[in-house]
């Protein structure tokens, strides 16, 4: 299933080097634009014209550069994206009636449309929003217009609206493909293929997480490591290919018995970890026993009754990764010297 809130915040931090840049030579264009200003404009309209392009619009667009440096605030850079072509369209509109000639700087209209859809970084429904709006503010320019010129300008909106609508499109499309490709990837890589559940590399990404986390914020979370009692002897009287699926069915027992927020994952052969955030040692002990009883009172197709060991450690001050696996798998280890089929707590 397309996960929409997931691909937008995607979406959101791979799209802010290009409003970066974007913005930032939108904003250098516009001055460049109040240098050409004095060719055109009447002199006694020039400085609000310029004061428009040089001390309004590019300082705003300049805001933009600015907040995509914080990312507390990229929420905030969507609305501004969608208001800053606006204001634009809006300078356009009072800038018009005071040129002799107005068709001069109309068409910097078509450009801004054209900005929104493709170059702005906005998605396509927030384009339209913007555009909307600065469509309806164009055509109220049509008073300074002589009728030849405002069906030309008509025509330059549609020609810049349906190529935009359809660019934007089609980036959008390729966009998701490209999310949904890399969500793909992403599962294969932190997949194990035999049992589904997460593997080693997605381990160790959660854990070093969890980790970092927990030395800031002081939670409690618990690393548990189990095995499969005397596996080597469902191989060896039943086949690899029956040790194989017994793996796949106790994978999903202990699956269907963890919570949501703990992260099972294959550790390698036999052996499974389990992650449990933020949880107490009680909370903890509780879950595995309930798993331990589940398996042993299973009856596994092909091989019957089976059973396993299970460690248990808690994230201590200053902890590694390598202590605490080294930690649980001490339990275990004890648990399995203690007659197995029971759980063991690091000391
Ligand atoms: P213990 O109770 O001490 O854990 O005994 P055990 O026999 O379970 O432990 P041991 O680690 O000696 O055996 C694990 C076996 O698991 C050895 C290996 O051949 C087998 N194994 C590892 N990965 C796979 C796998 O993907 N499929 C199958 N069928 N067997 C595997
Ligand atoms: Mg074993
Ligand atoms: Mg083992």
């Amino acid at each position: 299933m397309f996960d929409t809130a997931k691909y937008n915040q995607w979406m959101q931090s791979s799209r802010v080097l290009q409003v970066r840049y974007i913005s930032l030579l939108t904003a250098l264009l516009y001055c460049i634009y109040a240098q050409i200003d004095p060719f055109i404009v009447p002199t006694k309209s020039l400085f609000f014209v310029q004061s428009i392009h040089l001390y309004f619009l590019c300082p705003s667009i300049l805001v933009i550069v600015g907040l995509t440096f914080f990312e507390k605030y990229h929420a905030i850079l969507t609305y501004l994206l969608i208001l800053d072509p606006i204001a634009a369209s809006l300078g356009n509109f009072l800038i018009l009636p005071r040129l002799d000639e107005p068709t001069l700087y109309i068409s910097e209209t078509y450009f801004i449309i054209f900005w929104v859809f493709i170059l702005s970084g906005l998605r396509l429904f927030h384009a339209i929003i913007s555009v909307s709006v600065i469509i309806f503010i164009s055509l109220l320019s049509s008073m300074y217009l002589s009728s030849q010129a405002f069906m030309l300008h008509l025509f330059w909106i549609l020609c810049a609206t349906s190529f935009g609508i359809l660019g934007a499109y089609l980036l959008e499309r390729s966009n998701k493909k490209v999310f949904k490709n890399k969500e793909i990837l992403a599962n294969l890589a932190n997949t194990d293929k035999l049992t589904g559940l997460y593997n080693r590399a997605k381990f160790d990404e959660v854990l070093s997480h969890e980790l970092a986390r927990t030395e800031r914020f002081h939670h409690s979370f618990g690393l548990v490591m189990i095995d499969i009692d005397y596996f080597k002897l469902v191989n060896d009287n039943y086949g690899h290919h029956v040790g194989d699926t017994f793996l796949v069915e106790i994978s999903t027992l202990l699956k269907n018995s963890v919570r949501s927020t703990d992260v099972l994952v294959r550790w390698g052969g036999e052996e499974f970890a389990l992650i449990c955030l933020e949880s107490s040692l009680s909370g903890i002990l509780t879950l595995v026993e309930t798993i331990r009883t589940r398996v042993e009172e299973y009856s596994f197709m092909n091989v019957g009754k089976r059973t396993i060991s299970i460690g248990v450690t808690m994230y201590e001050e200053n902890d590694t990764d390598t202590m605490m696996i080294s930690r649980a798998d001490k339990a275990l280890y004890d648990a399995k010297n203690s007659g197995r089929n029971c759980i063991k707590v690091a000391k």
